[in-house]
């Protein structure tokens, strides 16, 4: 017997109109099978933060040279940016230069 799936939530359906019908209106959005890691460690990026991290040595670290130049010259953006970036690698969200997210 054939089913009919939504591509979004993976619903099944037992007739092609009633799958058409569903996915018009489903308002799952389609989630990313594959999350790219750096090869970076957060944990040594979140300890070069809290302690060198008005230097921009974390931001050095992950290769966000531009960025960390600024940090260094500005004491991290006056200290707001360090936090902000504590913040992020907690929350698992800093990413390195390519975008990926620390391991
Ligand atoms: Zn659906």
């Amino acid at each position: 017997m054939t089913s009919w799936k939504c591509d979004k939530c993976g619903k099944k359906f037992d007739t092609k109109k009633e799958a058409e019908k569903h996915e018009k209106t489903c308002k799952t959005e389609k989630k990313e099978h594959i999350t790219i890691r750096s090869i970076k460690d957060k944990w040594v990026a979140l300890i070069l933060a809290l302690l060198v991290g008005w230097l921009g040595i974390h931001r050095f670290y992950v290769g966000k040279i531009g960025t960390g130049i600024v940090y260094f010259f500005t004491s991290g953006l006056f200290f707001m940016g360090v936090i902000v970036d504590v913040i992020l690698i907690l929350t698992d969200s800093f990413t390195d230069k390519s975008g990926a997210f620390l391991k």
